[in-house]
């Protein structure tokens, strides 16, 4: 913020003037995000739209001579407006979590956390899903934000990783901090692309992804969830392979 006083010297003016370039060049930046946010969304709702038109269009020039079209057609047009309910939901998430002013208030993770696994297990399967989970660790936090964090997580750990390879989640305290850490055996993510894959709509090699269903949107809303429960994540590579994605409380000595 400049200060309102009257510079008087020239080394003020040029203070002031070099304050009010750098806040006219944020304020650009901000705007430029959004055109580029608004650009990606736009682009990602037209895909399923015009394969629904497509296949409406189908019904309709074919359906009468070729009835059976007819199902298929519809089961895509079921798909697609799937989709595009997850991508609206998903975008909602993201711009409520934007101005979202939330209570936070002490939690048990260590509960919160074991509980969420133990519930998670059967849909995961057979891919296993082991629980390392020390007791008694408390942060304060939101409980709905903290649960959706994890349930993200496990989620990409199980659409990226192969079934025969287990998943962990862990969670633990330092003397310095609390970690809780999603760890997989998948492909993992290149060191390049560890921090654009939190980016809206970013997604590592469309090639590798495009089979697997997802809008390039989970991520982007971890982290901002992450960053409102006051907290950091970031990826590390696992071994043999795959990766660790760890949310990071400080504690404050
Ligand atoms: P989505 O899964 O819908 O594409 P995300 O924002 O959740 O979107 O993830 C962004 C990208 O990061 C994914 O498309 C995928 O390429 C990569 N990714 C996320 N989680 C993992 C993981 N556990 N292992 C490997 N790649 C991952």
């Amino acid at each position: 913020q400049p200060t309102l006083s009257i510079p008087e010297s020239p080394r003020e003016i040029n203070d002031l003037g070099r304050a009010f370039n750098n806040l006219l060049l944020a304020q650009n930046q901000r705007l430029q995000h959004e055109r580029q946010f608004i650009s990606d969304a736009s682009h990602e709702l037209r895909t399923p739209i015009a394969a629904i038109r497509g296949n409406l269009s189908l019904i309709r020039r074919r359906g009468d001579s070729h009835p059976e079209v007819i199902p298929e057609s519809l089961a895509f047009i079921d798909e697609e407006s799937l989709r595009m309910q997850h991508l609206i939901e998903n975008l909602l998430h993201l711009s409520r979590a934007d101005r979202a002013k939330i209570e936070l208030s002490d939690q048990d993770l260590s509960y919160l956390v074991l509980q969420l696994g133990e519930h998670y297990q059967p849909s995961l399967a057979p891919q296993k899903l082991q629980l390392e989970i020390d007791q008694n660790i408390h942060v304060k936090g939101n409980a709905d934000m903290l649960q959706q964090i994890v349930v993200a997580l496990l989620d990409n750990a199980h659409k990226y990783s192969p079934v025969d390879q287990p998943i962990t989640l862990r969670l633990h305290q330092t003397d310095d901090a609390i970690e809780l850490a999603v760890a997989d055996h998948g492909e993992g993510i290149p060191d390049d692309q560890k921090t654009a894959v939190f980016q809206r709509f970013y997604r590592v090699d469309q090639s590798r992804s495009q089979a697997i269903e997802g809008s390039g949107l989970g991520l982007a809303i971890v982290q901002q969830l992450v960053a409102l429960n006051q907290a950091t994540i970031k990826i590390t590579n696992n071994q043999p392979r795959g990766s660790i994605f760890t949310v990071r409380w400080e504690l404050k000595k």
